[in-house]
């Protein structure tokens, strides 16, 4: 946004937070390294920031989910393992190579193509291997493993700097399923040559030594998501979204705010409007529920939330004025909180976040 005064609302973001959520987590994972997790720019929060952020906190290890997020960042961090979870797609190898990033193996096909590249390239490329062990999304399958066990040959010309699997449901320390994916991981790699390891993400870290490893991979943690929901949140938050009022309107009982009618007034009512709609990731699944924070205490959203605008009932807080600042995101009512009233998760609402905010960032 050019000029502060047209945008719809100010996104503050405290990469000092971002970084002492990092050490947190270092603290919690003495099994080994912690990586930052930076996808998606960054969870929403602008990966050109984060990232160098963490970077000169002492992170040298960056996973992204595509080859351009892996680009973008690069050059800010020298030395650094950028690593690539979607896999190289076949002809992006020498992008690879000429950039210093190192793909996630996937399957079979990834790894032969990288191990090919190697071959041709004369020397060894950097790579990581992943072993599915209940996602059923990415990584080697049963079938692919016991091949690669059978056959170490296959990783000729790759420095294997981790195997690695990903949790299904971390964030439920009862289901079973973490125990089982800690002892699948391990019976992977104990059939495959000796490597470094890379397990945990956010909620993992969080399980217990059994999820440790030599790299812990967290991403929503390090953007104060709670990674142990139920229990308090050892996280510091890292956004605030502050929307102004453009306009407050008296209506009369019965008069209806927004599309389709969906709320009437029941008293006169005072009617606050904000420029920030559902195309700035302020969930439409919200109408009707979410709130706004006024001076610490929660307005309540009225009617549809629209593309640009949302309504929030005032009636109670006549200090309220055109100009008004509502606090949507922050300490108060965190992308957590938010993601419980709009039906989704902390994540969804991060990695939502519009492209029209001033965006202010606190440095480290
Ligand atoms: C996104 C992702 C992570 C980070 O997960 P969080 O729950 O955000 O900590 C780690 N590993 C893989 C493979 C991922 O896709």
């Amino acid at each position: 946004m050019r000029h502060p005064a047209s945008a719809p609302a100010i996104l503050e973001i405290d990469l000092a937070a971002v970084v002492a959520n990092w050490r947190l987590l270092c603290r919690h994972h003495p099994s080994g390294a912690v990586a930052g997790v930076v996808k998606a720019d960054g969870y929403g929060l602008g990966a050109q920031r984060v990232a160098p952020a963490l970077y000169a906190a002492g992170c040298r290890h960056f996973f992204v989910a595509l080859l351009d997020e892996a680009l973008a960042i690069r050059a800010g961090l020298p030395g650094a393992m950028v690593a690539v979870l979607g896999g190289p797609l076949p002809g992006s190898e020498p992008d690879y190579t000429a950039n210093d990033i190192t793909p996630v193996l996937n399957n079979l096909a990834e790894l032969d193509a990288w191990a090919a590249t190697a071959r041709q390239s004369g020397r060894s490329l950097p790579g990581l291997l992943h072993v599915d062990t209940g996602m059923s999304r990415l990584g080697l399958d049963p079938r692919e493993l016991a091949i690669l066990q059978a056959d170490h040959t296959r990783l000729a010309g790759i420095d294997l700097r981790y195997v690695m699997t990903h949790l299904v449901s971390s964030e439920d320390p009862d289901d079973p399923l973490n125990h089982r994916q800690a002892e699948r991981f391990a019976r992977a790699c104990a059939g495959l040559p000796p490597a470094a390891r890379s397990f945990a993400n956010s909620s993992g870290i969080f399980l217990g030594a059994a999820w440790g490893s030599d790299l812990a991979r967290p991403g929503a943690a390090l953007y104060g998501i709670n990674p142990t929901p139920g229990r308090p949140n050892p996280m510091r938050q890292t956004v605030r979204l502050t929307a102004r009022v453009l306009a407050v309107r008296d209506i009369s009982p019965g008069d209806s705010v927004g599309y389709n009618a969906t709320w009437r007034a029941a008293r006169p009512s005072r009617i606050a409007t904000i420029g920030v709609g559902y195309a700035d990731g302020w969930h439409r699944s919200l109408s009707g529920r979410g709130t706004a924070i006024f001076d610490g205490t929660p307005l309540p959203l009225v009617g549809r939330v629209s593309m640009d605008l949302t309504t929030f009932d005032a009636t109670d807080h006549p200090a309220v004025q055109p100009g008004s600042m509502l606090e949507l995101l922050g300490p108060t009512q965190t992308p957590d909180d938010v993601a419980a009233a709009a039906g989704t998760n902390g994540y969804e609402v991060l990695t939502s976040l519009g492209r029209r905010f001033h965006r202010v960032y606190r440095p480290a």
